[in-house]
């Protein structure tokens, strides 16, 4: 699938609940809106058999928080019995102690972490949870052998004096980093207006302190900062034109729609409503290759 700006479709990422047991003061739902039906696992896999055969190669779960789902390791396990190259979990780990082995075994090797703050006062002002339960959720999920990335939306004023014992923190697990810059999406104005960080500043201290800078051409062509055994990324979606040209990724929100943008919420394309109205593969395909037409960089250069 291919879009109308010559930029291929690889990856699906697909939100499989919106109920979360945290409640981020900065979260912008993957860009959804409130409450409404959920996908069963059945729906969700034929979804991605779908995509498979269109080219898609790789899947992350999201929500809402993915691990409120108890079908999640049946999801998972089911997507990489289609050969999918890559699936991989977005969650705030607050209940990764107790399920994490159930993901190993359903064969997940690879999670990111949402930590906005790794000061527990901090994180529960942020997300009203407990930072020690993330922690232990972590210990579990790397002590199994899963990759962990510690993902940081970073905002002025809350944590962005936070970064080097972050940076410290994902070399002690062994793991990776990746700081986020915020999004206005969802989001209280004022909140944004007072807490967006450019993280310029940042790029160029992790210049100072990286043995060596690539940028991953499969992810936005995002920056990474490798200082020996660690990786750092940095993701600066916000107004960034180069961002956009780069994007190979299609939504699917939680009731089923595919979403063509993160940002917009006038161009879904409904994919529930049909198969439970008993269409085919060949019409879902349709409506993929319908969704991959409506794909247009959010940001772009003016022509
Ligand atoms: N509950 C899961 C979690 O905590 O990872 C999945 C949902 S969360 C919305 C998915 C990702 O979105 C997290 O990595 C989070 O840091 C990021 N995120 C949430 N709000 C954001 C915002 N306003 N700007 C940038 N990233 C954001």
């Amino acid at each position: 699938m291919i879009d109308q700006f010559g930029r291929t479709v690889r990856g699906l990422r697909v939100s499989l609940t919106q109920r979360c047991n945290l409640n981020c003061i900065y979260c912008h739902h993957e860009g959804e809106g409130g409450i409404s039906s959920e996908m069963t696992r059945d729906e969700v896999l034929r979804i991605i058999r779908v995509a498979k055969s269109l080219g898609v190669g790789r899947v992350k779960y999201t929500g809402g928080e993915p691990l409120l789902r108890r079908d999640l390791p049946e999801i998972i396990s089911g997507t990489i019995a289609m050969g999918m190259e890559d699936v991989a979990i977005t969650t705030n780990g607050t209940l990764l102690e107790e399920r994490a082995r159930e993901l190993w075994d359903a064969g997940l090797r690879r999670l990111n972490v949402s930590m906005p703050s790794i000061r527990p006062c901090v994180y529960a002002s942020l997300t009203k949870g407990a930072l020690a339960e993330v922690f232990a959720g972590i210990k579990v999920a790397k002590d199994l052998g899963i990759d962990i990335k510690i993902n940081v939306v970073i905002m002025k004023g809350i944590n962005d004096d936070e970064v080097d014992e972050l940076v410290g923190y994902a070399k002690e697990i062994g793991g990776s980093l990746q700081l986020i810059e915020l999004e206005d999406l969802n989001l209280d104005p004022e909140f944004f207006r007072r807490h967006y960080f450019d993280l310029t500043a940042v790029e160029g201290r992790l210049d100072t302190m990286a043995d060596r800078v690539e940028a991953r051409s499969d992810m936005n062509n995002r920056k990474r900062y490798i200082m020996g055994s660690l990786a750092v990324e940095v993701v600066r979606p916000a107004n960034s034109t180069h961002f956009c040209a780069n994007c190979t990724r299609l939504r699917v929100t939680s009731d089923g729609k595919l979403k063509p943008c993160l940002m917009r919420s006038d161009n879904l394309v409904d994919v529930l409503g049909p198969m439970r109205a008993g269409c085919s593969d060949g019409e879902i395909r349709r409506l993929f290759e319908g969704a991959t037409r409506l794909r247009e960089p959010y940001y772009r250069q003016a022509s």
